[in-house]
């Protein structure tokens, strides 16, 4: 049996996001359709004698007490299983910390994922999503991986077939508190938008040129208004050669950039790389975990 396994935990993009109610409970509803990309972080995690959770990450704006959700997860993981006591986490961070990309639900759907395998743990997929969702909203779609429309707070997920499209990922360098961009939502000054369902059509039919068209976030609103940058990178990022579509990721900075092909998504972060604080080119992925 093996005593450490390393996941690569993918980062999303938000294809559609529309905020559509507030529950009682001050969770807002969404309508939002995910897909997984190549950027990852990795988490290694080993088995070891203590009775503690350890997480190391040198990232500064990483925590590496029980406020990683990583450690969050491993303590789900551990209060249901009595026979582990103690895990050790390394997490190497790649994904933009509190940039819409959704890095610590990845972080923390890779220990789930991740324990449940190295300790022969026999859960289910829907398990594991049970118990990320206690976690965070992105986590069951981290689990699940690919493409997925998400309703309620975005757990409750219809898996869609992933598109293949090379991307430009852009950040300004300045994190965006989630809890913020929710609060600042006006739903008045949300303009009608597009039906979603016209954008599953296009994942359905493999459309990437019509979906490309159709990308749509309501959060850019309240993003654009406090922190105009980020409306300034969208639209410089829309001027580029070869783009098919730009849109802010979730609660933002980052803006992504679907591309029609490698060498000019090379070219665009050759030209803009010394211009944001974050760049990568990427593509598309079809899942959200897997083993390094
Ligand atoms: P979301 O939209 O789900 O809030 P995000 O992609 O915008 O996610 P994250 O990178 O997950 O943002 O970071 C949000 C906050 O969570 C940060 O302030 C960070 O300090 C904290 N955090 C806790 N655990 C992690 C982790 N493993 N990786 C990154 N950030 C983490």
């Amino acid at each position: 049996m093996a005593n450490s396994l390393c996941v690569h935990a993918h980062a999303k993009i938000n294809l559609y996001l529309d905020v559509i109610g507030k529950r009682p409970d001050g969770y807002h509803e969404l309508e939002t359709i995910f897909h997984s990309i190549q950027l990852h972080d990795d988490v290694i995690i080993r088995k070891c004698r203590g009775e503690k959770i350890t997480v190391h990450c040198d990232h500064p704006k990483v925590p590496c007490d029980e406020q990683n959700l990583a450690h969050r997860a491993a303590k789900l993981m551990i209060e249901k299983v009595e026979d582990i006591r103690g895990v050790e986490l390394v997490i190497r961070k790649r994904i933009p910390v509190a940039a819409g990309l959704g890095g610590g639900s990845a972080d923390a759907a890779a220990v789930l994922w991740g324990m449940n395998q190295l300790f022969e743990l026999n859960l289910t997929q829907a398990d594991l999503m049970r118990l990320g969702v206690q976690l965070g909203a992105d986590v069951p779609f981290c689990l699940l991986g690919g493409a997925a429309l998400g309703r309620g707070i975005g757990e409750i997920l219809t898996p869609l077939p992933p598109i293949e499209t090379p991307l430009v990922l852009a950040n300004p360098g300045f994190e965006i508190s989630t809890a913020w961009v929710f609060q600042n939502h006006n739903f008045l000054l949300t303009m009608p938008t597009e039906n979603v369902r016209i954008l599953v059509c296009c994942l359905q039919n493999g459309d990437v040129l019509s979906l490309a068209d159709k990308l749509h976030n309501s959060l850019e609103e309240p993003v654009f208004l406090r922190y105009p940058a980020v409306a300034a990178l969208k639209a410089k990022l829309a001027q580029f050669d070869g783009n098919k579509g730009v849109l802010m990721s979730g609660s933002g900075a980052t803006v992504f950039v679907l591309m029609q092909g490698s060498t000019e998504s090379h070219r665009l972060a050759k030209q803009i790389e010394s211009e944001v604080a974050f760049c990568t080119v990427t593509t598309t992925s079809k899942v959200g975990l897997c083993i390094a």
